[in-house]
C-alpha cells in the first residue's frame, strides 16, 4: 500500500488516447470521502480525488490536497467511493430487449444503479456496435459495452446462428470476427463435434468462448477446449455427480424428443447423487484452469419465485407496454407447472450450495444478472446479485470485487478499470453508506463518474424520467 504524504498530481501526458469529447472539460474533485479503491490496501476515509481527462489524475488525504483553480469541486462528506460496476451477464439489444426502445430506457437505468459497464451476452451486435460507437465519440450517455453480438444455437429454431455441423460452426465464427463480436457465446444444445470445431476456430480467431457448458460435452472437456466463464452454473450438477456423465447422456435423451418426466427423474438423480468430495474436487481444478463463473443467482432466484412478479411493479415503467403484456405475471404463472415451481426452487438453493464449494476454492468469479428475462430489471438485479454471493458465503469485499475487479482481470483492461488507482480511468459510484458494512448499501447511490463526467444524483433521476417517458411511448408499430 502506497501512501500520500502529499497531494499526488501526475499530469496524464502518458495517455494521449484520451478523446477530443472530454478535452475541454473542466478538472473535476471529489473532496473528503472514503475511498474504497478494490487494490488490496484498506479503505481511505478522509481521501480525495482529482480527475482529469477521463482518467484519475491524483490521490491524497483531504487535509492537504491541492485543486486545480479551475476544477469542479463535489464535496464527498461522509460519502463511500467504489469503482464503477460491471454486470457480466446481460441482455439489453435482444430477448425483450428490442434496441429500438432500450437504448432509451436501459441505458440509463443501468447508469442510476452505478453500473458504469456491461458485458452483454446475445443480442443484436450491429445495435451494440452503433451505442458502443456513439459512446466513444460522447454522443450517447450509457455504460461501456463489451459484447457477443447473437449467441450460437445448436438447434434450427430461432433467430440466431444455428451451429448443426462444424463446417457451418467454424464459419459463424469467422463470420462474427469480421462483423465485430468481441467473444464467442454458446448455447447448451450444441452437438460435442460441432462444439470442438467452434472452440477450435474461436481460439484461430483470437476470441474467447463463454456461455452455457453444451449438455453434451463434459465440464472438463469444455475447460480442456478453452471454455473461459460458465454462465448459470451450467454443467456444474452433472460434474458434482458421482454419476454425472451416465446421467448427463441420460437427459440428453430424455429431451429429444422431450419427455418432461424422463427430464424430472433424470433431474432428480442429479441432485440425489451430488457428492461433496467430488465437488471440492472439480472446483479445484476450476481454479487451476483460471475458468470464470458466472452464477446469476438472482435470474435462478426470479425464476424460481415467480409469485414475487407483480403487475404493479414500478420498474415496469422502464419497458414498453408491449413487453408489460407480455410479461403479465399472472399469464407466466401460469405457464410454469407446479414441478418446475419444485424444480426451479430446488435449483436455486443447489446453485447457492455449489457457489459457496467454488468460493471455498477460490474460483474467479463474475457478478451477472441475465437482464432482460422477464422481471429480472437491469440494475438493481446486480446489487441483488452482490447480495446473493455475500448469501453463499463471500464477503461484501470479495462480492465488489465481481462487479469491478474481476471483470477488469477478465477482459485484461486491468490497467484501466476495476480499481481507483492514478492513471485508471475514472468510472465511480458515489455511495450513501459503507458497502462493506453492508453489501446492500451498493443501491445507495449518491452520484456517479462516468468516464470523467460527473452526474449528481439529481441528473441520474432526470434520466430515469427521461427513460420512463421513452418506454411508455414506444410501440413496436412506430418502428
Ligand atoms: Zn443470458
Amino acid at each position: 500500500m502506497r501512501t500520500y504524504a502529499a497531494i499526488v498530481v501526475i499530469q496524464l501526458a502518458l495517455f494521449g488516447r484520451t478523446m477530443v469529447s472530454g478535452q475541454g472539460r473542466k478538472p473535476l474533485v471529489i473532496s473528503d470521502i472514503t475511498v474504497i479503491g478494490m487494490t488490496g490496501g484498506p479503505s481511505l476515509p478522509h481521501y480525495s480525488l482529482l480527475i482529469e481527462n477521463h482518467r484519475i489524475a491524483g490521490i491524497g488525504p483531504a487535509h492537504d490536497f491541492i485543486s486545480p483553480a479551475n476544477a469542479q469541486v463535489v464535496d464527498g462528506r461522509g460519502k463511500f467511493l467504489i469503482p464503477g460496476l460491471w454486470d457480466m451477464h446481460t441482455h439489453i439489444a435482444g430477448l425483450a430487449a428490442d434496441p429500438a426502445w432500450s437504448r432509451e430506457s436501459l441505458l440509463p437505468l443501468l447508469l442510476a444503479h452505478g453500473v458504469t459497464g456491461v458485458r452483454d451476452m446475445g443480442g443484436e451486435l450491429d445495435a451494440l456496435k452503433l451505442w458502443e460507437q456513439a459512446r466513444r465519440e460522447g454522443t450517447l450517455v450509457g455504460p461501456r459495452l463489451y459484447f457477443a453480438g447473437p449467441l450460437i444455437d445448436g438447434g434450427s429454431r430461432g433467430s440466431n446462428p444455428h451451429a448443426t455441423t462444424p463446417e457451418n460452426a467454424r464459419a459463424i465464427v469467422r463470420d462474427l470476427k469480421k462483423r465485430g463480436a468481441q467473444f464467442i457465446k454458446v448455447l447448451s444444445n450444441l452437438d460435442p463435434q460441432v462444439f470442438s470445431a467452434l472452440a477450435d476456430e474461436s481460439k484461430i480467431q483470437g476470441l474467447d468462448i463463454v456461455g452455457h457448458v453444451p449438455t453434451g460435452v463434459a465440464l472438463r472437456d469444455a475447460v480442456a477446449a478453452g471454455f473461459k466463464s460458465i454462465e448459470h452454473l451450467t454443467g456444474l450438477a452433472f460434474a458434482f455427480s458421482s454419476r454425472g456423465d451416465e446421467l448427463r447422456l441420460a437427459l440428453i435423451k430424455a429431451a429429444k424428443p422431450f419427455d418432461a418426466q424422463a427430464v424430472a427423474s433424470v433431474s432428480e438423480q442429479v441432485e440425489s447423487t451430488y457428492d461433496e468430495r467430488q465437488a471440492q474436487r472439480v472446483a479445484r481444478e476450476l481454479r487451476e484452469s483460471g475458468t470464470w463463473m458466472t452464477p446469476t443467482l438472482v435470474w435462478s432466484k426470479v425464476n424460481a419465485e415467480p409469485d414475487s412478479f407483480m403487475a404493479d411493479d414500478p420498474l415496469l415503467e422502464y419497458v414498453p407496454p408491449s413487453v408489460r403484456k407480455e410479461w403479465n405475471p399472472d399469464s407466466l404463472r401460469k405457464n410454469i407447472s407446479p414441478a418446475d415451481r419444485r424444480a426451479a426452487a430446488r435449483e436455486f438453493e443447489d446453485h447457492i450450495r455449489y457457489v459457496r464449494v467454488l468460493h471455498d476454492a477460490h474460483v474467479n468469479f463474475l457478478a451477472g444478472s441475465d437482464a432482460l428475462d422477464p422481471f429480472v430489471f437491469p440494475g438493481g438485479t446486480l446489487h441483488q446479485e452482490l447480495e446473493l454471493l455475500v448469501r453463499a458465503g463471500f464477503s461484501p469485499l470479495e462480492a465488489l470485487e465481481t462487479a469491478t475487479k474481476n471483470p477488469a482481470r477478465f477482459m485484461k483492461r486491468d490497467a484501466d478499470f476495476g480499481a481507483i488507482e492514478v492513471g485508471k480511468l475514472a468510472d465511480l459510484v458515489l455511495l450513501d453508506a459503507d458497502p462493506l458494512g453492508d453489501i446492500a448499501n451498493v443501491r445507495r447511490v449518491a452520484a456517479i463518474v462516468l468516464d470523467g463526467r460527473y452526474l449528481a444524483r439529481a441528473e441520474l433521476d432526470r434520466m430515469l424520467g427521461e427513460a420512463r417517458a421513452a418506454a411508455a411511448r414506444w410501440a413496436p408499430a412506430a418502428r
